[in-house]
């Protein structure tokens, strides 16, 4: 089949696994593919594969090699860390999180409310910033655990996580951070950052779909999510997930090696995109805290489009990105996310999600800086907004 060429600027949706990722991972598939954890040799040359994979991790966020967790995702994670604090405090029966988390958050806020938990939604601003004093004051001493993410994966608003954490602490909660977003994009030190538990994702930073990790701090007491056989130390069940880990630890290597530089290149490439496509559009605001974000992330609202019209008519040219919509009951909904910063109605209709990575080009840049104006021109049009203007 011909592939047509793409402009991928996608990237908090899932990566490009790193050429260095498929390599190493390569032979564990035919030729090592031993049970990590069987007794014979061939097992247990797995099992080192495992444990270095295990340090890679540790080492990108400065945790210790055992604190490592590997599962299949970051929604694995996010759930496994918030049933354990919730099963082992169970005389605490109140949670804490934010109203623009991940689905794999959300969800887990709404299966504790009808099972009879009290949940604390904290709102943000319209930049999407949280109010700290909201925090402080809305954790109680049957608050069993705080969850807040460290950059939302729409707007890429990081949160001020060290504040965050010290004021979970000083209150005596337990936090988990869902960090699929930053990890490898922001620099982590857990050594510094009191969290209790920490969700990252494999596909978001060059590592394949299907590999996640929880970091979970030494000491904090822990319920396994998936019960069963006795690896990763008793706390996740099921054969360890050899390659993938092992592509994972690799990634993980190459994000800490290559931050610094990604940050300059990416973030240069993202203000080039986001400065171009606002001179070149009237009625266009970038969606969250412009100060405090990931640097390769971009959101923008069109006023008087809709964003699945735009991704289609985008599509046409090979450029891949995302809209701040989804489809709910046959209508086109702005995300909660844009809902909840209080995004005009005929703005978060037509937002769109730019995300590059390490492999993103000037020419992708160019090609969007080219076909994307007259997109919005054309739509603008046709639509009902601003027909009769
Ligand atoms: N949390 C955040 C902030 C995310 O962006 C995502 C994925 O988009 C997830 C959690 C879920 O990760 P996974 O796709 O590995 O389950």
């Amino acid at each position: 089949m011909a592939e047509r060429s793409i402009v991928y600027l996608d990237n908090n949706a899932t990566t490009r696994v790193a050429p260095e990722v498929a390599e190493i991972m390569q032979p564990l598939f035919c030729d090592l593919y031993g049970n990590a954890s069987s007794m014979h040799s061939f097992g247990g040359q797995m099992a080192r594969y495992v444990n270095r994979a295990r340090e890679q991790v540790a080492e990108l966020i400065g945790a210790q090699p055992e604190e490592i967790v590997f599962t299949s995702c970051g929604t694995e994670s996010d759930n496994t860390a918030i049933s354990s604090a919730l099963e082992t405090q169970p005389e605490k029966r109140h949670f804490i999180t934010t109203r623009v988390e991940h689905p794999a958050v959300l969800a887990m806020g709404h299966l504790l409310e009808n099972r009879g938990y009290e949940v604390t939604w904290l709102g943000v601003d319209s930049r999407g910033r949280l109010d700290l004093d909201e925090l402080a004051a809305s954790i109680r001493k049957d608050t069993a655990l705080v969850s807040i993410m460290y950059a939302n994966n729409e707007t890429g608003t990081i949160f001020p996580m060290r504040d965050i954490a010290r004021i979970v602490k000083e209150k005596g909660a337990q936090l988990h951070v869902d960090a699929v977003q930053a990890v490898g994009k922001e620099p982590i030190d857990l050594g510094e950052l009191p969290i209790d538990y920490l969700a990252l994702s494999g596909h978001k930073l060059h590592a394949p779909k299907g590999i996640g990790v929880l970091y979970v701090r030494r000491g904090t007491r822990f319920r396994p999510y998936l019960r069963g056989g006795h690896q990763e130390r008793g706390r996740r069940a099921g054969t360890e997930n050899v390659p993938y880990i092992v592509g994972l630890g690799k990634a993980c290597e190459l994000a800490a090696r290559f931050m610094q530089e990604e940050r300059v290149q990416v973030s240069a490439l993202r203000d080039k995109l986001e400065k171009g496509l606002l001179a070149a559009i009237p009625n266009a605001i970038v969606n969250g805290d412009v100060e405090k974000r990931l640097f390769n992330t971009s959101s923008i609202a069109f006023e008087a489009v809709e964003g699945e019209a735009l991704l289609l008519m985008m599509d046409q040219y090979g450029i891949c990105a995302s809209s701040g919509s989804a489809c709910t009951s046959g209508s086109l909904e702005p995300s909660h996310v844009l809902r909840a910063m209080g995004v005009p109605f005929t703005y978060a209709h037509g937002s769109i999600r730019f995300s590059l990575s390490r492999y993103s080009t000037e020419a992708e840049i160019d090609t969007v800086l080219e076909v994307f104006p007259p997109i919005v021109k054309k739509l603008r049009e046709i639509s009902p907004f601003t027909r009769g203007r």
